[in-house]
Parts: C-alpha cells; sequence; structure tokens
C-alpha cells in the first residue's frame, strides 16, 4: 500500500476532516489553485509583484498562459514605463529550481518531496506538540509584505485566532515599521499622505536617504515629468544616482540626519518662515518642539553633519513657506537606530511649514516592498486589522464582532518584534518557527545570527516559491507556494492605492497559493469554520472591508475587484459614503472616482483632537562607531533598479544579470584606496565584528574618505550589518556600522 492509498484509508476513519480526494484535487473543492478567470488567449492588466511603486502590467496570454508583457499606458501610476524588474517580472516563474511539491528533511538531511496531505500533517502534528509542550509562546511567524492583503489577513486571523500563536511579524518591520510609527504618533494614523502627482507639481523636492533614480525609477520619472523646473535636493552621505541628477545634494556625515533637521526647524523658526496661523489650526506640541530645538544652533548642526553653517543656511532657505516643498524619505531614515525620531523630524518641517495636504506637497515615506501598506494595516501582527490596536478593548470588541469570534481570543498586546522572535529562538523559547516568502539567511540584519539560532529550532517551516532560498536550505520543511502572476488578490502601493494581482499562469507541480495553503492548514488544524465566509481571496477582500467601515483607510467603497480592475486601482480611503458622492474627511465631494488623491486638504487629522502632533526626542549615539581597528564605516542600499531584495527572483533573470555587477564590490573613495594600494577590481576583505565578506574594489568618489558602501543585495553584506534597532519601531539599522578593508591576500 503506498503512501496515498494509507492516507486514503486514514482520511476514511476520520470522518468530517479533509478527505483524501480534497488534498490530492483541492481546485475542485475550493481548496486549491487560484481558479482561472481570465480567457486563455487575451491580454489583461494588473499590477507589478516587486516594489512598492505598483505599476500596471499588461499581461499577454496564450493558451491559459501569461507569454509576455508590457507596461499599461493607461495606469495612473507609470503611465506606459516599466522599470528593468516590470519588463522581466514573469522569468521568474519558469525558474527550475521552483518549488513543486512539499519537502521534508529526512534522517540523511536530505529534502524529499512528499505528498500535501504528510507535509500538513507534520506542520500541524508538531506544532500542536510543541505548544501543548512549551506553551503558545513556543511558535512563530514571519512573513512577508510580498504577499497580497488576503493572504496576510488570512495568516493572521489563522495564527492568531485560529491556532492560538502569540508572536508573529513580517518583514516589513524591515523596511516599514518606522514610517508606521512615525506616522501612527505624529498624525494618529499610519497615513502616508500624497499621491504621486506630486511628484510632478511641486517647486522643491527634498529626498532624505532616498535614491529613487534606483530604487524607485517610475518614481523618479515622475520627477522628471514635472514641469515647474523644480529644485531637487538630495539629502545623502554617498553620492547616489539620485544625487548625481539633482541641484543641490547635502553629503552629510552618516547618521547626523536627526541633528540636521533640528538645525533646519531651529533656522526657519528663527528667521521666522514658518506658516504659523497653518501650525495654530492644525498642529498641537509647536511650542515644546521650538523649545526643544532652541539649542541646534546652525554653526554646531554645520559642524556635527559635516555641512557647514552657510550650507544649513542655503538648505532652510530652500524650504520656507512661500513654495510648494514636498519631503520625501525611504530606507536611508527607516533602517535607522533613530529612524522614527527622523521621519517625524521631516514630517514636522512638513507641518510647520504648512506644507501638507496641497498639491506638490507633503511629508511622504516611499514604501519599499509591493504590499507593504497592506501589511501594515491588515497583517494582524502589530496592530489588529483595519490599524486597530490591540491594547484598546472598544477595537478588539469590533474586530471579534465582524469575525463572529469571541473577543477574549484576542490578545490585548502585539506580540514579539522580528528581532524579539529570533531572540527567542536564540534563547531557546521559541521552538517552531513558520517563515513565507521570505529569506531572512540572506536579510536579516545579522545573518550569522539567525543562521545559527535556526539551528535551534524542532521546526522550521518554509513557504516559499523556491525550494533553494538560502533560508529553505535550512528548513525542516518546505512548503511550495504560488507566485506573483499564479494567484490573485490586492495590495497597497505607496500613494495607497490598491492594486491587483492575477492569475495569469498555473503555479507548477503541486504549488499552490499562499491563500489556499493557508485554507488547507485550517483544516488541519480544525478551525477552519472561522473562515466559512472567505473560501476565496474576493471574499475574504469583502471581509477586510466591513472591518474597514469607520477607520480612516475605510475601503468600503469598493464594491468588488471588477471596481479595481476599472479604475486603475483605488486610493484609500474610499468609504461607501464617498461613492454614493458625499464629501467624507479631507476628501472633498466629487462624482466619480478622483484618479489622484491627496489626504489632509482640510487640515484635519486622526488623533481625537484633529491635529497633528510635533514629535521629536534627543539624537541618540551612533550604536557602532568606527574605531583604530574598525576605521570605515560601512554604508549600505541598492546598487541597481535591476536587483530585488536577496536576488531570489531577479537573479533568474539573464536579462537583469547583465544590468547589475556580476560580483559583490565595495565603493572606496580614491584617497583611502591609495593609502591602502587597492585599485579597482582589486578583491578586498571587508571585515566587521561579526563576519567578513569578499568583494570587489570600485574606487570612486561616490563616498567620502572613511566611508564604504555595498550593494544591499549581496550575501555576504549582511554578515557585516550591525544588529541596532530603534527604540520605537524596533526596525534594524542596517545603514552604518564599523569595518575595515583590507586586500585579499589570497587573490
Ligand atoms: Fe515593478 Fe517597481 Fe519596476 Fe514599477 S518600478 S515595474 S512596480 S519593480
Amino acid at each position: 500500500m503506498d503512501l496515498k492509498d494509507k492516507f486514503a484509508v486514514f482520511m476514511r476513519q476520520r470522518h468530517g476532516r479533509l478527505t483524501h480526494e480534497m488534498v490530492l484535487t483541492p481546485g475542485r473543492f475550493g481548496l486549491g489553485q487560484t481558479p482561472d478567470r481570465l480567457q486563455p488567449d487575451s491580454t489583461t492588466s494588473m499590477v507589478c509583484g516587486f516594489c512598492s511603486t505598483g505599476c500596471g502590467l499588461k499581461i499577454h496570454m496564450k493558451d491559459g498562459k501569461a507569454v509576455n508583457l508590457t507596461p499599461d499606458p493607461e495606469y495612473p501610476v507609470n503611465l506606459g514605463m516599466a522599470c528593468p524588474k516590470g519588463w522581466e517580472a514573469l522569468t521568474p516563474l519558469k525558474a527550475d529550481n521552483r518549488a513543486v511539491a512539499p519537502m521534508i528533511r529526512g534522517e540523511d538531511g536530505k529534502l524529499a518531496p512528499v505528498e500535501w496531505d504528510q507535509a500538513l500533517h507534520l506542520f500541524t502534528d508538531k506544532i500542536k506538540a510543541t505548544m501543548a509542550r512549551h506553551g503558545k509562546e513556543s511558535v512563530a511567524f514571519l512573513s512577508t509584505g510580498q504577499i497580497p492583503m488576503e493572504e496576510l489577513f488570512l495568516l493572521g486571523i489563522l495564527t492568531k485566532f485560529g491556532m492560538g500563536l502569540l508572536h508573529g511579524d513580517a518583514n516589513t518591520r524591515q523596511c516599514m515599521a518606522t514610517s508606521h510609527v512615525a506616522y501612527k504618533q505624529s498624525f494618529g494614523f499610519d497615513a502616508p499622505p500624497f499621491t504621486y502627482k506630486d511628484y510632478e507639481e511641486s517647486d522643491v523636492l527634498v529626498f532624505f536617504g532616498a535614491n529613487p533614480c534606483i530604487a524607485h525609477p517610475i518614481m523618479w520619472e515622475r520627477v522628471m515629468m514635472n514641469p515647474r523646473k523644480p529644485e531637487i535636493i538630495v539629502v545623502d552621505p554617498r553620492q547616489t544616482e539620485t544625487a548625481l541628477a539633482a541641484t543641490r545634494h547635502y553629503p552629510l556625515l552618516p547618521k547626523t540626519d536627526l541633528p540636521l533637521l533640528y538645525g533646519l526647524a531651529h533656522v526657519l523658526i528663527r528667521e521666522g518662515w514658518i506658516d504659523q496661523a497653518y501650525i495654530d489650526a492644525n498642529t498641537t506640541g509647536f511650542r515644546e518642539f521650538a523649545r526643544h530645538v532652541q539649542t541646534y544652533h546652525p554653526a554646531a548642526v554645520g559642524k556635527i553633519t559635516g555641512l557647514g553653517e552657510a550650507r544649513l543656511l542655503e538648505f532652510a532657505r530652500a524650504i520656507r513657506p512661500g513654495k510648494r516643498v514636498s519631503l520625501w524619505w525611504t530606507m536611508g531614515v527607516n533602517q535607522s537606530h533613530e529612524g522614527v525620531r527622523t521621519a517625524q523630524a521631516i514630517i514636522n518641517l512638513a507641518l510647520m511649514t504648512g506644507n501638507i495636504g496641497r498639491p506638490g506637497t507633503g511629508a511622504n515615506s516611499i514604501t519599499g516592498q509591493v504590499n507593504a501598506m497592506g501589511s501594515r494595516l491588515f497583517s494582524n501582527t502589530s496592530g489588529l486589522p483595519g490599524g486597530r490596536n490591540f491594547q484598546d478593548a472598544a477595537h478588539r470588541r469590533e474586530v471579534a464582532d465582524i469575525l463572529g469570534i469571541d473577543t477574549d481570543i484576542i490578545q490585548q498586546k502585539p506580540g514579539l518584534a522580528y528581532d524579539q522572535i529570533l531572540t527567542g529562538v536564540k534563547e531557546g523559547r521559541i521552538k517552531a518557527l513558520w517563515i513565507i516568502a521570505t529569506n531572512p539567511a540572506h536579510s536579516w540584519v545579522d545573518q550569522e545570527e539567525f543562521r545559527r539560532a535556526a539551528k535551534n529550532l524542532d521546526l522550521l517551516v518554509v513557504q516559499d516559491m523556491y525550494h533553494d532560498t538560502d533560508t529553505a536550505r535550512l528548513a525542516h520543511l518546505v512548503l511550495p507556494s504560488a507566485c506573483w502572476g499564479e494567484k490573485e488578490g490586492v495590495v497597497i502601493n505607496s500613494e495607497r492605492r490598491m492594486g491587483l494581482f492575477k492569475k495569469v499562469s498555473p503555479a507548477p507541480g503541486q504549488a499552490l497559493s499562499d491563500f489556499y495553503i493557508f485554507k488547507l492548514i485550517a483544516k488541519y488544524w480544525g478551525c477552519d469554520a472561522m473562515f466559512k465566509d472567505m473560501d476565496t481571496p474576493e471574499q475574504t477582500f469583502q471581509v477586510m472591508s466591513k472591518l474597514s467601515v469607520g477607520r480612516p483607510c475605510d475601503f468600503s467603497g469598493i464594491r468588488d475587484y471588477k471596481m479595481i480592475d476599472e479604475e486603475g486601482g483605488i486610493q484609500w480611503p474610499y468609504s461607501a459614503a464617498e461613492a454614493a458622492g458625499a464629501a467624507t474627511g479631507s476628501i472633498p465631494a466629487h462624482a466619480g472616482i478622483e484618479k489622484e488623491r491627496r489626504l489632509f486638504a482640510d487640515g484635519r487629522f486622526y488623533h481625537p483632537d484633529g491635529k497633528a502632533k510635533f514629535q521629536f526626542g534627543p539624537p541618540q549615539p551612533i550604536p557602532e562607531p568606527v574605531t583604530p581597528e574598525f576605521p570605515f564605516a560601512l554604508l549600505t542600499g541598492r546598487s541597481s533598479s535591476a536587483q530585488w531584495h536577496t536576488n531570489t527572483r531577479t537573479g533568474k533573470s539573464a536579462v537583469l544579470r547583465k544590468l547589475y555587477a556580476a560580483d559583490s564590490y565595495v565603493e572606496i573613495h580614491p584617497d583611502d584606496a591609495s593609502h591602502l594600494k587597492i585599485a579597482s577590481g582589486d578583491w578586498v576583505i571587508v571585515k566587521s565584528l561579526r563576519g567578513q565578506a569578499r568583494a570587489r574594489a570600485a574606487v570612486a568618489s561616490t563616498v567620502q574618505p572613511g566611508q564604504l558602501f555595498m550593494p544591499m543585495h549581496d550575501v555576504e553584506v549582511n554578515r557585516l550589518t550591525f544588529p541596532a534597532f530603534d527604540t520605537h519601531s524596533r526596525q534594524p539599522s542596517y545603514k552604518h556600522c564599523a569595518v575595515r578593508v583590507e586586500k585579499d591576500a589570497d587573490a
């Protein structure tokens, strides 16, 4: 009797549970592959699955399978443009290392394919046994901003309410936690206020720790479409591609952004370059903030930042009221030990100059991953669905009522953050870890620490589209998942626009969408009754819509997926009242759906008093300053628009591989290179207290003396980075650590 037959007998004995047939042909039971909705030979539009720009792509299908794509000229985000990743978005689907069957690691140490039923039994039996033996805090999950909202939501409900776990987080912690906390504290809700049209309508655009030329090339194209001949200011220690294209570059010393921002505020107040009427009408805490920045004299700040007093004054003059100034930031701010206060110092500049709620203005956080915003609002990890708080009894009741569950099931505080979960693994408190569509064995800030900690686990489950990612190679169990293009769902981009993923290709082998994997786990766990109204992603979207009602992210005016499709995406908020033509909050009454909408036009924010709050605090020391032994500051960042994160997908494209350096490299200033007798192309070793990386030297004055730069996509880089965390957001600080560099004697 083979395994399938044994299982069939077993299932016949377990009447009322998932049947053998259901597991082997899950699609027939609404448990398998996303149904094919599209004509086999047709062209359809959907959103790109890489970054948070959320470009629209036209997918051309033949025989039910995507064969090609072109950027969508009608989509309001990209207006017919795409970056190299977008053009190559279909290639990673065809890779020969796709996970095509569940795999269990045997006693020989090798992963071997098994049936879904065996994998799911192992998953549920082992996790239940772990929880029975060590308590519910002994199991955790880590997910991603790369999967649609419905999947994130289902996962959050399944784990926290169905399985009874307390701890789960997402890799959104690595990119957007800082912006989430900063907005929440300043505005009362995690609400990026802008629309991409603002790139085209500003007189002055200031980019803090952002390199949109490389990281968000389509957003940069929108800047290039600005007809107002704008001033473009880049604040970055490194001369990035964006800095080269800017009208002004302020190469401040690493991690001095916060004093710089307080120094700018000091000058603006001293010179009377503020919008007092706006401050009085729409904010609180300004007087205290003004007192706080009193000591940030330009001469001192000029010295701390390395920019000098004159440049600080020139900068302040450029952003004084009278012009449309938009302030943009991304990972150079977010991935910092004091990211939240830095982001809030940017928000403060916008508030004090009245640069918010009007065209071409705003304190605007550019998101990283395609659905980081969906994760922030609905993943049920750091907050309850709809941007609610675990600590708020009324919020818990609202969620429980809509989901039809007992309020007592809902925990009263958030679980552990990503780094705290990994500390739990390291210390043996967390025994089982389920990782979904993320690759911490490459991306975690202290990579070797993650790899060492993973060895402590009794069970490491990796659910991914590839069976051999750095993390999957450590797994006891691999669950094969469908990816972008093989399933459907909604994602939210940087400007709050909801866009659609569609199924344009079948998933390979036995791979299932994450949505259906979660549904199967719910069945095996015995908590599937909780999901009776969520048989499909679109039904789940309707449940989430109910959870959004009355919240700042209310999208109850969106009827269905078709409406999102027809409208070219819809920005939240879009409430049922607004759909009926009424004015709601900061959105004026209008007929139809406005394509480009920004928040706070009415000066009303989401705190109970309707005002925005000035938030501030003293700058903190750099966590790992340079020393005589480790005399260089290592900066990290994106190096090419052809790479995405850990390269698991973009590395599959021969076209993209030609667009970025073949070897890992490190930028070093010519003076330092000459002193160390290093020439461009030499192999060098970069060492930190945590590990070392081999890379080719790129001698260039893009970095300042005493600084090095390495691309974040290379697996070696996070052997070096230092695990410091922002105290408010617990986001890792990837952008600065102390290293030394030497010629590789063995090369
Ligand atoms: Fe896709 Fe982002 Fe490139 Fe647009 S900019 S095509 S969303 S990767």
